[in-house]
């Protein structure tokens, strides 16, 4: 099966719409052309088997020789011969012409669009240079004989209308322009070629799985009607091809980040810093430049983060579902509250549950705040959906990590004063053989425990002040190796 797109101005979008897709609705707002999941993915590619909803996929991509046979969009049993490259090239300039079809002055727009779906998703698109005159629409992907996406052109019906039509993924997802549209949208080059962009752009979400949706009061690339008002996929768009293949970080080289070994790494959190990822796509619209998006596919998805403190640190994690509110095909959605996503925290090994939070709502931002972490490495986060069996359909969010220095400014301040006094002392007798936080009351070695070498320390910054001159406060690594050297030396004297 395939999708037919016409264009249509504006003001007649909304009859265009119901005309094209009358009685199309969707349990999860985009929809999917096979219905559920595993039937609107791609199966089988050049490059193999492709797994199961959420798992990445690699796709090339190639231009089918001018003559090669191209089915017509009204009658699928008549063919014509792709004009495609020869009407490109008299649009566009045929550049220094020859065979390699990236030196055509049009070339670069199919690779953006393409190159712009990679960038959002767990989708990589590779151009595939080779191609052969087998019929378009007809037959697999294969490394150097063709790619998973043929593209070709034949004039359809005139000047606006039909704009260009893609088979689904699971027939082949072959795509087809109406190359008469060259005389019209797909040569105007507003917005470096936003209309021919977007045009790309629309069939390729046909050809990864989509069908097309229907907004009442948002803007999104799979409508029926091609809107050029924004750029690329938008909201919707994007969560239903992160349903389908997932975001862009399962997609890492070593394999999808279900496990703390393939952690995405989000680097160093250093004291006084923070680290977020999911930083983009607060509302409905994505901007052509936005491409920070991170979601949880579906039930059987986890997302693993790693991270690397070099200091001791008091951490503060904070998950935030991100979404917006639309109407889809009559139904309104919250996509806010699609997924009751929850957060944990691991230490080195990746499997000590250090920390969770799960309690609220969907919606509702789960974190976890001032935890102590004294030890220097890599911890982890895990982001996941409910523990169910159930059907879940993507939730975006964002993670935050924030760390604050744990190592007390001025050691032997236990009661934080600015002094280190006969107050501390009181303090340190009083909690002497408890356990208390790291670094908190009179633990100022770090290791949760008020003992002797806590009052060494005391007994050694006697008399030094907050930003005292001569008395000067260490700075916090060699107060840390300080603190360390102090449990070295064992048992004081009381
Ligand atoms: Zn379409």
């Amino acid at each position: 099966m395939h999708r037919t797109d016409r264009q249509f101005v504006r003001p007649l979008r909304l009859a265009a719409v119901a005309l094209a897709i009358a009685g199309s609705t969707s349990a999860y707002g985009f929809v999917p052309a096979g219905g559920t999941d595993d039937a609107s993915r791609w199966q089988l590619t050049a490059a193999g088997t492709t797994g199961q909803s959420g798992d990445p996929v690699r796709l090339t991509w190639s231009f089918v020789p001018d003559g090669t046979l191209v089915r017509r969009p009204e009658n699928t049993a008549n063919t014509a011969p792709s004009d495609f490259i020869a009407t490109f090239d008299a649009t566009f300039g045929a550049g220094p012409g020859g065979s390699d079809l990236t030196q055509r002055p049009w070339f670069t727009y199919f690779q953006q669009a393409f190159d712009r779906w990679s960038a959002l998703s767990g989708v990589t698109y590779t151009y595939e240079s080779h191609d052969s005159t087998l019929t378009h629409g007809a037959g697999v992907g294969l490394t150097n004989i063709r790619g998973d996406v043929r593209i070709g052109g034949i004039g359809m019906d005139g000047i606006g209308g039909t704009l260009a039509y893609n088979y689904f993924a699971t027939d082949g997802g072959d795509m087809a322009i109406d190359t008469d549209d060259l005389a019209g949208l797909l040569a105007d080059s507003s917005n470096n070629y936003r209309g021919l962009r977007n045009v790309i752009m629309h069939e390729a979400g046909h050809g990864l799985g989509l069908d097309h949706s229907s907004s009442g009061d948002a803007n999104f690339l799979l409508e029926a009607s091609i809107d050029t008002s924004f750029d690329g996929p938008q909201h919707d768009d994007l969560r239903g091809i992160h349903w389908l293949y997932g975001d862009v970080f399962e997609k890492a080289p070593a394999g999808r980040n279900e496990t703390a070994a393939l952690a995405t790494p989000l680097g160093a959190l250093q004291a006084g810093s923070m680290l977020a990822i999911g930083t983009s796509g607060s509302g409905s619209a994505i901007g052509p430049n936005e491409t920070d998006f991170v979601s949880i596919s579906n039930e059987s998805d986890l997302d693993f983060f790693s991270f690397t403190v070099n200091t001791p640190v008091s951490l503060d994690l904070s998950l935030t579902p991100r979404g917006a509110s639309y109407n889809q095909g009559g139904t309104p959605f919250n996509t806010l509250t699609t997924s009751d996503l929850s957060l944990a925290l691991f230490a080195s090994d990746g499997v000590t549950l250090l920390a969770d939070s799960a309690s609220n709502p969907a919606g509702v931002v789960e974190s976890i705040t001032d935890f102590a972490l004294t030890q220097p490495g890599t911890y982890y986060a895990r982001v996941r959906g409910p523990v169910t069996t159930a059907e879940q359909v993507v939730q975006f969010y964002r993670l935050d990590l924030a760390a604050t220095d744990l190592i007390p400014a001025l050691l032997g301040d236990f009661n934080a004063d600015g002094v280190v006094d006969a107050g501390d002392y009181t303090l340190w007798r009083d909690e002497s053989g408890s356990s208390v936080s790291p670094y908190s009351g009179a633990d100022h070695t770090g290791d949760g425990q008020v003992t002797a070498a806590d009052y060494s320390l005391w007994q050694a910054h006697y008399g030094e002040t907050l930003g005292g001159g001569a008395a000067s406060v260490p700075e916090p690594a060699a107060a840390w190796l300080l603190a360390t050297l102090a449990i070295g030396c064992g048992r004081l004297r009381r």
